[in-house]
């Protein structure tokens, strides 16, 4: 009963005797049928039309489809990645990829560079190239995929700083300033993350946060090796069941972002530039679609709350996935409800 008496009672707001104006009249109506009046700012004048600019005001506020999980997809070891099939190039990949994307009218969609692997094959610049011309973004993966982990703190920084020239003049006045961790390893040591983050806040760095990941690189090499041995049957195995892990980590991601917060956060969704991901990703982006995602760019996404650590290298490190903000609060990890197959065994 409480709530009924704290609500307003626009009877109250009659003085006895007087008329009430047509605008009042209008207001009860809405009272009376339960409704919420249409704010003043929206308004044409009678409390019940909104305006032609309030139309416009109000489709602007209203959050889209307030239910709709938001995921950002990247793409991780631009320009190479993984074993190719035999005949198929690193540009087919790439192409495979940005039509996919472009199909689906994806949002601009970061891909992380690794610039050892120009070094190594040079006619794999045009990757980048390719990426940029279909206007996607380029961010920093370190030069080498260097696991910080493993090495000093001094070596990792030149190993982001030799990737540079690869990607400012390609992206110009466009923001590449986003680092996605190789390994996700972010410091073995207290001292090596506060350092690597203090580096990277220097250098007008944010990082690339993960917070959805079905181990979509472990397909890539089989895939090339039943692509050698035409193995169909092993082929179209290896396409359920990497459609059926994305499916299991959409529900494993959301279980916890529940968990955690009660709602869904805006996920960032880890992929890499390997020939079985171009192959599947028509297919695997209409299984985003039917699981209700909405489509967000990398920035986007990182405005949720959850990567405020990620954003702001002001702040302290803390936990940088959901597992590991799980584990922070002693809340024990669901396991995942679906066996990997085993890939180091197929089509040898
Ligand atoms: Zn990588």
């Amino acid at each position: 009963m409480a709530a009924i008496a704290a609500a307003p009672r626009p009877c109250s707001r009659f003085m006895p005797g007087s008329a009430p104006s047509p605008r009042l009249n209008a207001w009860m109506v809405f009272a009376v049928l339960g409704m919420v009046a249409i704010p003043a700012a929206f308004d044409s004048g009678d409390y019940l039309r909104p305006s032609p600019s309030g139309y416009a005001a109000m489709a602007e506020a209203a959050p889209p489809a307030a239910t709709a999980p938001h995921l950002a997809i990247t793409f991780d070891d631009l320009p190479a990645h993984s074993l190719l099939p035999p005949g198929e190039t690193r540009m087919e990949v790439a192409s495979k990829i940005l039509r996919a994307l472009d199909d689906a009218r994806l949002p601009p969609t970061y891909g992380f560079v690794n610039g050892v692997r120009i070094e190594e094959q040079p006619a794999a610049a045009a990757v980048l190239d390719a990426w940029r011309a279909s206007g996607n973004p380029l961010g920093n993966h370190g030069w080498s995929h260097m696991n910080l982990d493993q090495h000093a703190l001094e070596e990792f920084e030149a190993d982001v700083n030799r990737n540079e020239p690869l990607l400012g003049p390609r992206m110009k006045d466009q923001d590449w300033h986003w680092f996605r961790f190789p390994f996700l390893a972010e410091g073995d040591t207290p001292e090596k993350r506060a350092g690597i983050r203090s580096f990277l806040l220097e250098h007008g760095y944010k990082i690339a946060g993960v917070t959805m990941s079905f181990g979509d690189y472990q397909w890539n090499e089989p895939y090339a090796r039943c692509r050698a041995k035409g193995d169909n049957q092993a082929i179209a195995s290896l396409e359920s069941s990497y459609l059926a892990a994305a499916d299991e980590s959409i529900s494993y991601s959301r279980g916890l972002s529940q968990t955690l917060y009660g709602r869904d956060i805006m996920y960032v969704l880890l992929m890499h530039i390997g020939a079985f991901d171009a192959e599947m990703l028509p297919r695997l982006l209409s299984l985003y679609r039917r699981r209700g995602f909405q489509f967000v760019t990398l920035p986007e996404a990182e405005r949720d709350e959850f990567y405020r650590e990620d954003t702001d290298l002001h702040l302290s490190p803390g936990a940088d996935s959901l597992e590991l903000t799980m584990t922070e609060r002693h809340l024990p990890l669901p396991s995942h409800a679906l066996a990997i197959p085993s890939f180091d065994t197929m089509c040898r």
